[in-house]
């Protein structure tokens, strides 16, 4: 439980975090709140000879109204998005999953920006991302550029982001009047989901899984059956089609495709219809 020597570099700006990807490359390895990547490190999943740590930017740090849509600094914490009225307001439920992260250490820690770079497929807030159809601002040695959330979870662990690239911002549309819904289904309330849905109902539905495949990802086939007029009910027995759920000590892949039509029938119906 003892991580591999590695070298450790505070940046003081996201240009001098930018910088140090570009001299180091792939030996570097962003450190935002370490809550996913030091647990890597001490099991040697993960053994970067460089430690780049982005956990003191706090201009990366903010929820602000970006006018249609609200814009959030990627080292922004579980629990400054759980406490923020602008968040409960115009995103709630990014603001109660958040509230669901881990336990308090975890939520002190842990940032959106991180949660999403690492690419868990049983994290929360990616599906909520995915779910609300939002957008990751990301920047590199040629520049900006946007990615939307549908296109960033490549594999397991595995992004649109290059080694050389910070994601610096998540947009996500304001949905205030919305129906949504974020069910996790774990056994202790602290721990991680077995399987979990984030449903957004606002004219269109977003319906996004956790646990459900090697990435977050939608559930296509239960937003299809829903734009064709399907019931809830209906719909949620499609939660699983297509999708290949792993199996662990904490569930087979038959029972995960339970809890995903399950979740996904209650998701849509608290909810509702909006
Ligand atoms: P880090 O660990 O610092 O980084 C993770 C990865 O992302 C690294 O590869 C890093 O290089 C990269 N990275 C970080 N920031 C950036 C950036 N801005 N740009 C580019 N790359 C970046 N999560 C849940 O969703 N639900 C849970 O119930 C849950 N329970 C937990 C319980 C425990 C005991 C622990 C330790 C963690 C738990 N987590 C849970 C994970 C937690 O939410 C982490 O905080 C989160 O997954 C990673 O965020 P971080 O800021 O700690 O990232």
């Amino acid at each position: 439980m003892i991580p591999a020597k590695f070298d450790y570099r505070r940046a003081s700006s996201a240009e001098e975090a930018l910088s140090f990807l570009g001299e180091f490359g792939d030996e570097a390895k962003l450190l935002a709140g370490g809550h996913s990547l030091l647990p890597l490190m001490k099991l040697r999943l993960a053994s970067p000879s460089v430690l780049v740590d982005i956990g003191r930017l706090s201009d990366l740090s903010y929820i602000n109204d970006g006018g249609d849509h609200i814009a959030i600094g990627a080292l922004t914490r579980h629990r400054d998005l759980e406490t923020s009225d602008l968040l409960k307001q115009q995103v709630p439920i990014l603001a109660h999953t958040a509230g669901l992260v881990g336990d308090p250490q975890v939520r002190h820690r842990g940032t959106l920006g991180g949660t999403i770079s690492h690419g868990d497929p049983a994290s929360d807030l990616p599906a909520v991302v995915l779910a609300l159809g939002g957008t990751l601002v990301v920047k590199g040695p040629k520049g900006e550029r946007e990615i939307a959330a549908t296109d960033f979870f490549k594999g397991f662990l595995e992004t649109a982001l290059q080694p050389d690239e910070l994601l610096t911002e998540i947009r996500v549309p304001k949905v205030a009047g919305a129906g949504w819904s974020y069910q996790k289904f774990n056994r202790r309330a602290q721990d991680w989901a077995i399987v979990g849905v984030a449903a957004v109902r606002n004219g269109t539905t977003g319906i996004a899984l956790v646990n459900m495949g090697s990435t977050p990802l939608r559930a296509a086939a239960v937003e299809q059956a829903l734009s064709g007029g399907a019931s809830a009910a209906d719909a949620a027995a499609q939660a699983s089609e297509g999708l290949d759920p792993p199996a662990d000590l904490n569930a087979s892949v038959e029972y995960r495709r339970h809890l995903a039509t399950v979740l996904v029938r209650r998701a849509l119906e608290e909810a509702g219809t909006t």
